[in-house]
């Protein structure tokens, strides 16, 4: 008997629905599943054929196969357990085939039965509603992210014969309701209001929150540079509702999940020097969001700029020009949505004191060139705004001579 349930696949920040069909024929008995599942998704197999057997649903010693369609897209969440096992219950006549109609299935199966949670729940979600599924059910624990968007009913299912009793009408499960958060007092986000001195430094990090510009700050260590990129955040408004889907679910496929409901505040993401090309730009056997996706609609802090390998400078090329980070598989491309600002700051020389106006630099004039060398033109050309950020002298600091100008550019 040949059956049918759908579940979903990620690819980049959006997901396509997989139809999986199941069936049961003669052959030597064996569970076969086919449709360019990964590697990772061949343990499927493994872990619905124990979680079935757990669960007290043996499968017939006959020839099995499971097909997931369409066949040219990659599929590597192991989110695509619950409908594999359910389209193979439909096969066995365990649960009726017609109530899988309209119903998205997305979740990881352990060996007991139990349903874990797969990342991108809130993708899936999206993915669900524009194609006019009217019910998902996913674990229990990623219900809240699920019920987020409405429009569709939420089933939480703890394990898979609470599902199994749904399915045959003998226990419905009820829709979850979208759970409204309590409003969340805000966080207290520092701006520039309380920074003395550095006058350059603080209008450099103003003009880039208000014309989103690219800055580059360049001063000795102790300045106070990473202290302005934290505070650059508290001068912008919240995430309106299309860029805070975006971002949530851009965190969501890294596996981040959000606390509750949407990611409202403007990301700041800061990476350490030492990142890879992957961590930065994204990709890996699972094709996770870089760092650049993750400062999507925010501010990717590179401190220690000329530190970074060679290989992550260029390849921040594309993202500063495009927006978008591309990533090549053997089949076909990728991309991902990776519109950030870039704060970057470096010291003017590998000790750090250069120009610095008590303390001597101890290096070559070589090696200042070669420092300085490491950020290549065609990086620089895409940085708007350069300001050497000198150290503030105390008599600056003494009371706030210079009260920030900084404005939210939001609604108060
Ligand atoms: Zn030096």
């Amino acid at each position: 008997m040949l059956t049918r349930s759908y579940s979903a696949s990620v690819l980049g920040v959006e997901g396509f629905v997989v139809t999986v069909e199941a069936d049961v024929g003669l052959g030597l008995p064996g569970l076969t599943l086919v449709g360019r599942a990964s590697g990772a998704l061949m343990e499927a197999r493994e872990r619905v054929r124990s979680a079935l057997g757990h669960c007290g649903h043996k499968l017939h010693p006959r020839k099995q196969v499971v097909n997931l369609a369409p066949a040219d897209e990659r599929k590597d969440s192991p989110g695509i357990d619950l409908a594999v096992a359910c389209a193979l219950l439909a096969s066995h006549e365990v649960v009726p085939a017609e109530r899988l109609q309209g119903l998205m299935l997305w979740g990881e199966l352990s060996l007991d039965g139990s349903l874990r949670p797969a990342a991108g729940t809130l993708v899936i979600a999206d993915c669900a509603r524009r194609m006019g599924f009217t019910s998902l059910a996913v674990a229990e624990a990623s219900a809240d992210e699920a019920a987020v968007l409405g429009g569709l009913a939420v089933l939480p299912v703890r394990d898979l014969p609470q599902l199994v009793a749904h399915l045959r009408g003998d226990r419905e499960i009820g829709a979850h309701a979208a759970n409204d958060p309590p409003p969340r007092p805000p966080r207290e986000l520092h701006d520039l209001e309380d920074v003395r001195g550095l006058v350059l430094a603080r209008r450099a990090i103003e003009v880039m929150a208000a014309g989103g510009h690219n800055v580059l700050l360049h001063g000795p260590p102790g300045v106070g540079k990473t202290m302005l990129a934290r505070r650059a955040i508290g001068l912008y408004p919240p995430l309106d509702d299309e860029a805070a889907l975006e971002v949530t679910k851009i965190f969501g496929v890294a596996g981040l999940r959000a606390v509750d409901g949407l990611v409202r505040e403007v990301p700041l993401r800061a990476p350490h020097h030492t990142v890879s090309v992957a961590g930065l730009l994204g990709g890996g056997p699972f094709l996770r969001p870089g760092e650049v996706s993750l400062a999507h609609r925010g501010v990717l802090f590179l401190d220690e700029l000329p530190e970074f390998s060679r290989g992550c400078l260029e390849a921040l090329r594309e993202p500063l020009e495009e927006g978008v980070v591309r990533i090549v598989r053997a089949r076909g491309s990728v991309g991902f949505p990776a519109r950030f600002q870039l704060l970057a700051a470096m010291n003017p020389c590998p000790c750090g004191f250069l120009g610095h106006p008590d303390r001597t630099c101890v290096d070559n004039p070589a090696a200042v060139l070669r420092y300085q060398q490491r950020v290549s033109g065609p990086l620089l050309d895409r940085i708007d705004v350069a300001v050497s950020v000198t150290p503030a002298r105390p008599e600056s600091c003494a009371r706030p001579t210079h009260r920030s100008r900084a404005r939210r550019c939001g609604p108060a």
